[in-house]
């Protein structure tokens, strides 16, 4: 998607440990008006009718996952980070190692929210190593739903999570995916 490939390049900062920041335009504050192109093209790149809710985990996919969502007409439900949880049957659970804080987290969503007949779209901001989105995709599992596909915002392709993904069948989409980047130099995969 060039209008964020261009404000990747104009404003993102690429800081130490392979991170990308940001946070002018996605993931802090937030640029409504790209992101709402962004919800577009999401709804371009899956324009199935059999959709029935997006999926995101908190916090930064929440924005852009419900930005998205006026384009597909769904729910949009997110799963929870839990610093330690007693599970009680009511929630399907997961863990995910978080790339950017270094730990591990307990997911969680309730099973109100999900089950056997949906049909689930995965919306997050970043694909890194890819722990975030396999947590997601085990819930929908649990859940006996449906994986209509998952859509990234930024797919960091140096690393392994795209392939994981794309290796168990799941339909991925990325708006831009990042070849490599350094300091002062930042490139996408055409
Ligand atoms: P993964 O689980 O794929 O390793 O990392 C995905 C999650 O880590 C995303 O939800 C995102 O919040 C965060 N993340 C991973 N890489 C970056 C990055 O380069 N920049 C920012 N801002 N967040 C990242």
């Amino acid at each position: 998607m060039q209008l964020l490939k261009e404000r990747i390049l104009k404003d993102g900062v690429v800081k130490p440990g392979n991170v990308l920041k940001v946070d002018s335009f996605l993931n802090h504050q937030m640029d409504i008006d790209l992101i709402n192109e962004i919800g577009k093209e999401f709804r371009r790149r899956f324009p199935s009718d059999k959709i029935t809710k997006i999926l995101t985990i908190e916090a930064s996919g929440i924005g852009i996952a419900c930005i998205a969502a006026q384009y597909f007409h769904v729910p949009v439900v997110f799963a929870k980070k839990a610093q330690s949880i007693n599970i009680d049957g009511e929630v399907y659970h997961s863990k995910v190692e978080s790339f950017t804080h270094k730990r591990v987290y307990d997911v969680i969503l309730s099973k109100k929210f999900l089950n056997s007949d949906d049909h689930v779209l995965i919306i997050d901001d970043f694909l890194a190593n890819g722990c975030a989105m396999l947590g997601l995709l085990e819930l929908v599992r649990e859940a006996g739903a449906g994986i209509e596909g998952a859509g990234v915002v930024i797919e960091k392709g140096f690393q392994e999570g795209g392939k994981k993904i794309r290796g168990q069948g799941v339909r991925l989409e990325s708006l831009a995916i990042i070849d490599s980047m350094t300091d002062d130099s930042l490139a996408f995969q055409e």
